[in-house]
């Protein structure tokens, strides 16, 4: 429930939309949508590029490790701080290991942070637009969203740490979703040195982007900077993301996460992946080769092509609608992501996949534009 154009919008009614009155969850849960996630189709023969995975496997080492792993372990809880894990992210990122939080995914680092640094009937920034899951989380929490729009070519404006208001946690993607720029630096330092709040800085597409926020976790006392190894790394399954910041910041984090955030599986797998950075560079750059090709023949289809830092190109079709681009590429078993909303109708996310996947999707492009 969030409005562009308002500081900070109603908390959502009490009632549903049959005017009955909700008895038993708290009105916000009540009231809410939920998030909706990008299908995970079952088909064979379908073109996946809809939910920003990346299309290679992962590093041989994370499949040397759960070979080796010990199941009969397994009847005991993990290591509560995913410790592992934080050493090899502390000497992979240069910080010490009480400056890194681990989770369950970064949608589990961002949600620790809605419940660490916005009261209920408090208010958290998002720009608009961006990843739809802040909004959500903000629902779930009770906190009103003050949205900050972006410009016309989707940059964030100078002065958005004062639109931003009143609120006390700032949520900004660099390179942002679903639009896959990258903010510039300096915005995102007057935001950061201006804002007197939290601002978390979600860099879950940094490993395909051309600089990163990471140093502002030294220079700044109020960000957090959060990754994940659901694009870069190849590993969207095992869900863990995390979080960087000072070492303040993170110790009051460790208390509001739940106790055994990052199981053992998941542990060693990421251990493994983090420590691979080789492997990294390697799939990463076989993935940015395929975006530059393919945001150059699509711009020389007639398609305006937004700039991309991320694996995922932000496009508005030539010719026709963008729903009904979406509805065609789903004829020719091509999944994209269309979103709704006065922001971003008339554009369309296309995850960059195998230069093999790409071929196919321009071929049914190149067929449905005539
Ligand atoms: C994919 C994505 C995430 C979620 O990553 P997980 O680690 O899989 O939870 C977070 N932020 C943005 C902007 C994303 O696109």
């Amino acid at each position: 429930m969030h409005m562009a154009g308002r500081r900070c919008t109603a908390l959502p009614a009490t009632r549903n939309r049959d005017g009955k009155m909700n008895t038993w969850f708290r009105p916000n849960i009540y009231a809410m949508h939920g998030y909706t996630p990008g299908e995970q189709p079952a088909g064979q023969d379908i073109v996946k590029l809809n939910t920003n995975e990346n299309p290679y496997p992962p590093s041989t080492a994370v499949t040397e490790a759960l070979a080796k792993l010990n199941a009969g372990r397994l009847n005991r809880y993990p290591d509560p701080l995913a410790n592992p894990v934080r050493d090899v992210i502390a000497q992979v990122f240069g910080v010490e290991r009480d400056w890194v939080l681990a989770g369950k995914g970064s949608d589990d680092v961002l949600t620790i942070v809605t419940r660490a640094f916005v009261d209920q009937g408090g208010c958290l920034a998002t720009p608009d637009p961006s990843y739809s899951l802040y909004p959500v989380l903000a629902e779930i929490q009770g906190t009103r969203v003050v949205t900050v729009p972006l410009d016309r070519d989707f940059s964030l404006p100078p002065d958005a740490a004062r639109r931003a208001g009143n609120a006390s946690l700032f949520f900004i993607a660099r390179p942002n979703a679903p639009t896959g720029n990258a903010f510039a630096l300096e915005t995102m330092h007057k935001v950061c040195h201006e804002f007197p709040g939290i601002v978390v800085i979600d860099e879950a597409y940094a490993d395909f982007a051309a600089d990163n926020c990471l140093d502002f976790v030294r220079k700044y006392p109020n960000v957090i900077v959060s990754r994940t190894l659901s694009k870069g790394y190849s590993l969207a399954s095992i869900r863990l993301g995390f979080a960087i910041g000072q070492p303040n910041l993170i110790s009051g984090l460790m208390k509001v996460k739940d106790s055994y955030n990052v199981n053992y599986l998941t542990q060693i797998a990421a251990a493994a992946a983090i420590a691979d950075q080789d492997y990294l560079r390697a799939t990463v750059a076989r993935v940015k080769a395929t975006r530059e090709r393919v945001a150059e023949e699509l711009a020389g289809l007639g398609f305006k092509v937004c700039p991309s830092q991320a694996n995922f190109l932000w496009v508005k079709p030539p010719k026709l609608p963008a729903p009904a681009y979406f509805q065609g590429l789903r004829q020719h078993h091509v999944i994209v992501r269309y979103f709704k909303g006065p922001r971003t109708h008339e554009y369309i996310r296309i995850t960059v996949g195998t230069d093999e996947e790409m071929d196919r999707f321009l071929a049914a492009t190149r067929q449905i534009l005539g």
